[in-house]
């Protein structure tokens, strides 16, 4: 079965956007992954259709009703259906390669897009839901974030990735960030490619790739060598290959 994406949102037409384009939209075209979008606003009961109100106990802007988006994820998940489902929001988790992996190897994944000042808490208990963050920043909506975690999964998938290996030498794969990558011309406005990287010596450019990553990680990122960053990293650091 292929790896089966829900995404529900108040703006389906953002979908699938560029996920329909490059690797991920010839996967699709493939069907290496299925994406279904439900409109949350087709499950509101009143004339003006809405889904929000304003704040209990005051406060700006809208929150995001419980009933209408717990019946939404009724309508589009049975209770034994295995995918995880997560809510994209500035409060949850930290979303991690790792992460992306353990979604990649499942059956699929539902994601609910909040809007507005987001949602209310009881449905997020009630469905349980798991929230999950993009980045320490507020985005006006969850699509943005829903199209990064599907961009980063779905490359993830059997049969994606054109080099199967060059999924495993990335940034955060091991624990470190990527080390610098050349190609031709030979000389670029008189800056010459490492002497290394030409060398043949695959023994030497593989050392040399790993110190390169260990240097750049300590400067950019300390956080994933000492530990700190936890989750992001799948594999010990410090491992050559
Ligand atoms: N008032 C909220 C922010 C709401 S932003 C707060 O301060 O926490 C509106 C919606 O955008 C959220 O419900 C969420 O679905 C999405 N969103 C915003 N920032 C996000 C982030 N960093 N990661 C994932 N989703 C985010």
């Amino acid at each position: 079965m292929a790896f089966s994406a829900s995404v529900l949102t108040l703006y389906p037409e953002m979908f699938p956007g560029q996920l329909g384009m490059a690797l991920a939209g010839k996967a699709l075209e493939a069907e290496r992954w299925t994406l279904e979008t439900v409109q949350i606003r087709d499950f509101a009961s009143d004339r003006h259709r809405s889904v929000d109100d304003t704040p209990a106990g005051g406060g700006a802007g809208m929150v995001m009703r419980p009933d209408i988006l717990a019946k939404a994820i009724d309508a589009t998940t049975a209770a034994d259906d295995p995918r995880p489902r997560l809510l994209m929001s500035p409060r949850g988790k930290p979303f991690t390669q790792a992460r992306a992996r353990d979604i990649a190897a499942g059956p699929g994944v539902i994601i609910v897009c909040g809007r507005f000042e987001g949602v209310d808490q009881r449905v997020i208990e009630a469905r349980q839901l798991e929230e999950i963050s993009v980045g320490d920043y507020v985005l006006s909506g969850g699509e943005p974030a829903a199209h990064i975690i599907l961009d980063a999964v779905v490359r993830l998938l059997p049969g994606v990735m054109g080099n199967a290996d060059s999924g495993e030498n990335e940034s955060f794969e091991n624990g470190l960030l990527e080390h610098p990558q050349y190609t031709r011309p030979q000389e670029f406005e008189g800056l010459a490619i490492p002497d290394i990287l030409r060398s043949g010596n695959h023994a030497l450019i593989d050392k040399w790739r790993h110190e390169q990553s260990l240097q750049l990680t300590g400067q950019r990122r300390p956080d994933l060598l000492d530990g700190t960053a936890g989750a992001s990293r799948s594999k010990k650091p410090g491992k050559g290959r």
